[in-house]
């Protein structure tokens, strides 16, 4: 009798999104049905992978997820870790996965890689990639060098860094990208190949309170400042500016700003999509050089709406004051 293989124990949750999504009649388009159960179904294979504990955590569509219900899976995700499971896997909708993801990987403290995935067609679309998508992140997750990398977006059998990861394209079965730096890896015939090593810096802690926020608003032509000076009033407690190219505004908005930055953290990044806002390049008022002399912080490479999450972490434990270090 030959012994047989113990398999490793696999945790998979599913929040909604496309990948979950059918046709509804009623709605006259699709909408979150399938259950964690029903997408593993697709993938009978999977079973012979791993011993499977399935969760459906919610079927909401990525854009009403929230930082609450990111606590929520990240509670269950560390209960699965501690009670045996190698790894984690989680489907949702692909319209915030860039946020979801990094939020997550910003507090991740385990080795045990967390690997997210979607799909860009539903279930009742021709050519849905739920089912594939799902099978190459489980192969992610069961890959010995996935450990330590924190969390990972798969997508069309590549793997991005959660810090680097962007959704590009609003209906391309393609949409994913890492803009300047590219995937960290790519399946080949159901193994992953890493190209890169990633730098995981210490997990930040748990919020200890949830109820601030950070602002994120977007600089464009010809913008007046009346949103911005309202920030502080409104009880924001940190502020994000999507800036202009390597991370200007105008000479308005800089002298807005100046009066915002000695009372609550603010952050400017390029809105441009990719590459590193300016250190010290443009000497102009509304330049990087002028932003950071009234004591604002340039993002470097972390897009707009990655800083906003990072600065809420932050701000939850009561540790701004050590944005600098995060921002490269
Ligand atoms: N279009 C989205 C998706 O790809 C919907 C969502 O994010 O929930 O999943």
């Amino acid at each position: 009798m030959t012994a047989q293989k113990k398999l490793p124990t696999l945790a998979i949750a599913s929040l909604g999104g496309t990948v979950s999504m059918k046709n509804d009649a009623l709605a006259g388009g699709v909408k979150p049905a399938l259950g964690c159960g029903m997408q593993v179904a697709q993938v009978p294979e999977l079973r012979n992978m791993a011993l499977l504990v399935l969760e459906t955590l919610a079927l909401l569509p990525s854009a009403s997820l929230s930082f609450l219900s990111l606590l929520d899976v990240f509670a269950w995700a560390k209960t699965q870790i501690e009670a045996g499971a190698v790894a984690i896997v989680m489907t949702q909708g692909t319209d915030s996965l860039e946020e979801t993801a990094y939020f997550l990987d910003l507090i991740w403290p385990f080795d045990a890689p967390v690997v997210m995935t979607g799909a860009m067609r539903s279930a009742s679309q021709p050519g849905h990639d739920g089912p594939a998508n799902l099978l190459a992140a489980v192969q992610v997750a069961l890959a010995g060098d996935s450990r330590g990398r924190g969390v990972l977006v798969v997508m069309g059998d590549q793997v991005h860094a959660a810090s680097q990861v962007r959704k590009t394209a609003s209906l391309s079965a393609s949409a994913f990208e890492s803009p300047g730096y590219g995937p960290l890896g790519m399946l080949i015939e159901g193994s992953v190949l890493y190209h890169h090593a990633i730098k995981r810096t210490e997990a930040l802690p748990l919020p200890f309170r949830t109820d601030h926020r950070v602002a994120l608003l977007e600089s464009c032509l010809s913008a007046d400042v009346d949103l911005l000076l309202a920030v502080k009033e409104l009880g924001y407690e940190g502020l994000v500016i999507a800036g202009f190219g390597a991370g200007h505004v105008s000479e308005s908005w800089s002298t807005a700003l100046g009066r915002i930055a000695p009372m609550l953290p603010v952050i400017v990044a390029t809105r441009t999509g990719s590459g590193s806002t300016a250190r010290a390049s443009y000497g102009f008022v509304g330049g990087e050089i002028d932003l950071q002399a009234k004591g604002i912080h340039m993002a470097g490479r972390l897009c707009p709406r990655k800083c906003r999450i990072l600065l809420w972490l932050l701000c939850a434990s009561n540790n701004q004051h050590r944005i600098e270090s995060w921002l490269t």
